[in-house]
């Protein structure tokens, strides 16, 4: 396993949808495993293909990360099919580092796609694991979680990304 460069959200890749998976071949096995790698390194929730620069309908979360007892999953062409309640809290992004906001969020999701090994699988989650499954169908729409934010938030908070990289470069 390696672990993968994660794209800053000024890479357009951020912005492609995600392209439907119709075959799970080695190719895409190795990537998730790479995914899952690279998920833990970053100390991340999750992560979509497109954030490591390929713009494939594919995401890995951890569904462990709240217990410290890491379950990495890989969900293929993911569509929420139930969304209930409503949360407000923080929330961040492997693409957008050291940069946080409130977001508004469903509190309740249901979520259905294909694992790697090509099953039909279903998902329930609340709070931050139903958080992390929106925050990751979002990137394969091509958005980000500031976009659920009006202009003016989201302008402040990429001064502030841009303000961080000077920092670091410096
Ligand atoms: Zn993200």
């Amino acid at each position: 396993m390696s672990i993968l460069t994660i794209k800053n959200w000024l890479d357009p890749v951020l912005r492609k949808k995600g392209e439907p998976i119709d075959n799970i071949d080695e190719a895409l096995v190795k990537l998730t495993e790479d995914m899952y790698e690279t998920t833990l390194d970053a100390k991340g929730a999750g992560l979509a293909a497109n954030q490591v620069g390929l713009p494939y309908n594919l995401f890995v979360v951890d569904m462990g990360i709240q217990k410290d007892d890491h379950d990495l999953i890989t969900l293929i062409n993911p569509v929420i099919t139930a969304m209930e309640g409503e949360e407000l809290s923080e929330e961040g992004c492997l693409s957008i580092p050291e940069v946080y906001a409130t977001i508004k969020r469903a509190l309740h999701v249901e979520i259905k796609g294909i694992d790697i090994d090509g099953n039909d699988v279903r998902y329930e989650a609340e709070g931050f694991m139903a958080r992390a499954f929106q925050h990751e169908i979002d990137h394969l729409k091509g958005s980000l979680f500031w976009d659920n934010l009006g202009k003016a938030r989201r302008d402040s908070l990429k001064r502030k990304f841009r303000k961080i990289q000077k920092e670091k470069v410096a």
